[in-house]
């Protein structure tokens, strides 16, 4: 018992390690990767999903490693935000977000996620600003999604940024909803104009007449609140008409396109305004 007791210590030591190494290697790579034109942005539309017509696209960024390949951004943002690269790539990331978007027609918004540690750095509604002007995109035409997770240490940095960007003309949505802690709070206190309704609730186990219940209670407060509600993970008609009649107002997800480059979004937009 003994020597499995070290042995399993001894396995785990090296697990630590070499997670530690995989981090360092990320970290060091990813500040370069901006440089090499490794990183790019792709876009999902929601849809309204009244009319089915496209009314806005998530901006997802996106790692090719020359040699580890496609990285997805689950693996990469965490190490990026605590070693605060987060920062300078969050501010890239909204630039080339809102460059694109300057180039489609003035009713179409682009959404951008921003991680906690960007609201908490003193003074990084500058950096969103700056990217903005940099675009030349109207502020009203950037919607910044944030999750419920981040207010739990919701901070005067935070606040300063949410006021200060609202003020400029952006809009905030709260993303995730339902799989962090409850956020009845966060709605009342900061002016969100969208949830999205987290996928768990629209597909998958946990998906019953309960999910049902709890998606149709929070389309009717956002209609009292007149807030658009987003269920994203929308992966069949079926879960469409769904949401649809359980009164969500936009729908995202992979029944309506996959996440795609710049000129596949602009090409789908294209064909969305020719119909
Ligand atoms: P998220 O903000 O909840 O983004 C939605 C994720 O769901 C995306 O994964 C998208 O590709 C995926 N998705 C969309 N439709 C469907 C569907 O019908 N079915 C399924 N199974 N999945 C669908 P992605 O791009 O891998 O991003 C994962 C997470 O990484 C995002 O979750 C977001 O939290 C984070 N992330 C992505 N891009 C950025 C970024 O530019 N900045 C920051 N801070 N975080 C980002
Ligand atoms: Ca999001
Ligand atoms: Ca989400
Ligand atoms: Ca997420």
């Amino acid at each position: 018992a003994k020597a499995a007791g070290r042995n399993q210590s001894c396995f785990f030591n090296n697990e630590m390690t070499r997670e530690l190494v995989r981090r360092k290697e990320i970290e060091a790579e990813l500040r370069a990767a901006i440089q090499r034109d490794e990183l790019s942005i792709y876009f999902q539309p929601l849809h309204d999903l009244e009319t089915g017509r496209i009314r806005s696209f998530e901006a997802l960024v996106r790692w090719f490693h020359p040699v580890k390949g496609e990285l997805p951004p689950d693996e990469f943002i965490p190490v990026a935000e605590e070693t605060g690269v987060i920062i300078t790539l969050g501010n890239w990331i909204t630039a080339q977000a809102a460059r694109v978007c300057a180039q489609w027609p003035d009713d179409i918004t682009v959404a951008v996620n921003l991680s906690p540690v960007q609201l908490r750095a003193p003074g990084a509604e500058l950096g969103i600003i700056n990217a903005l002007k940099e675009a030349n995109l109207d502020p009203r035409r950037l919607e910044l999604e944030v999750t419920e997770s981040l207010f739990i240490e919701h901070d005067e940095n935070s606040a300063r940024f949410i006021r200060a960007l609202t003020e400029a003309g952006c809009t905030f949505t709260l993303d995730d909803f339902g799989t962090g802690y409850s956020s009845l709070g966060y709605i009342n206190k900061f002016p969100f104009r969208k949830i999205k309704i987290d996928r768990s609730f629209v597909s998958g186990p946990d998906v019953g007449r309960k999910s049902n219940a709890i998606i149709r209670a929070v389309a009717e407060m956002g209609a009292a609140l007149d807030m658009d509600i987003v269920a994203e993970g929308l992966e069949t008609i079926e879960q469409i008409e769904k949401v649809r009649a359980a009164g969500c107002t936009l729908g995202q997800g992979y029944h309506y396109s996959r996440p795609v480059p710049e000129h596949k979004a602009t090409e789908l937009l294209v064909r969305d305004q020719g119909e």
